[in-house]
């Protein structure tokens, strides 16, 4: 692991990300390696050479963050790096971000794949409009170690949820990126729907780097279901998603649960 710490003048960026005004990402790069991480683009931009996964740029601010100039605003933590990856016990930038936001009336929305998220509970008491999402797309952790080798257990992410449940601290499950065939979102609602009643959905999008290396990584986990991902990521075909966003809605309405679709990164559907 390469890890460097940068001088930057600002950690808040303003964003097109859907349902986000500002994103900050305390880190640049992602020691949770998950093989499908959109993230990768990020090295062209910041020179990095290095497989993703393999290095860390820690920020380190030259100012002091305002943060209650972003009172109404939503700001996500974070969006091309997880800002509770193992590293940040060490550094404690993302805590020190969280303090920063104690007296703001800015909604902070945290995304994690990390258990880590817990040791801030003190600080996530005390802020005024914070929600903590927790990323997964399975409830098997042989999955998780394969796709995702750097990130938490997908069993502590669920004890995650409940501490979140217990503590009064909003939470939603984000199932994201949902892998055809494979990710089972009735069993991540069954296992997650004692702690929340909040789930967003992403499908998987194979537009980067990162497609072959997903395809291949398909082909040697399931070969059954290379026909099914040429389908829908070579010949286009839709009506994979289509049935699949259906069936989701449908099934968070009988559940009279609270649904996000964030399928195709088109169109937002409103919490229902
Ligand atoms: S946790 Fe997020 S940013 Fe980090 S490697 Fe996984 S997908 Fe990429």
């Amino acid at each position: 692991m390469i890890i460097n710490e940068i001088e930057v003048n600002s950690l808040v960026t303003k964003t097109q990300v859907p349902a986000a005004d500002y994103v900050i990402n305390p880190y640049i790069g992602c020691p949770h390696k998950c093989i499908y991480c959109y993230a990768e683009f990020m090295k062209r931009f910041t020179h990095h050479h290095e497989d993703w996964g393999n290095f860390l740029d820690v920020k380190r601010c030259t100012r002091k963050l305002n943060a209650k100039k972003y009172a109404g605003s939503r700001v996500v933590l974070s969006t091309v790096t997880d800002a509770y990856n193992p590293f940040e016990k060490k550094y404690g930038i993302t805590r020190e971000i969280l303090k920063a936001f104690i007296d703001s009336d800015a909604q902070l929305s945290i995304l994690t794949k990390s258990d880590l998220v817990l040791r801030d509970l003190d600080i996530l008491r005390r802020l005024r409009h914070a929600e903590v999402g927790i990323s997964l797309n399975a409830v098997d952790d042989e999955w998780r170690k394969q796709t995702e080798s750097g990130a938490s257990a997908l069993a502590k992410r669920v004890d995650v949820l409940r501490v979140l449940k217990e503590e009064g601290i909003p939470c939603h499950v984000f199932v994201s990126p949902i892998f055809p065939g494979i990710t089972d979102f009735k069993a991540i609602i069954e296992t997650c729907a004692p702690y929340t009643n909040e789930f967003h959905f992403e499908n998987l999008n194979l537009r980067g780097a990162f497609r072959a290396r997903v395809l291949d990584f398909i082909s040697r986990y399931n070969s059954a279901l290379l026909p099914l991902y040429e389908g829908i990521y070579k010949y286009k075909d839709k009506s994979f998603w289509e049935n699949q966003e259906k069936e989701i809605l449908d099934f968070c309405k009988k559940r009279k649960l609270k649904c996000i679709s964030y399928f195709y990164h088109e169109k937002i559907k409103k919490p229902r």
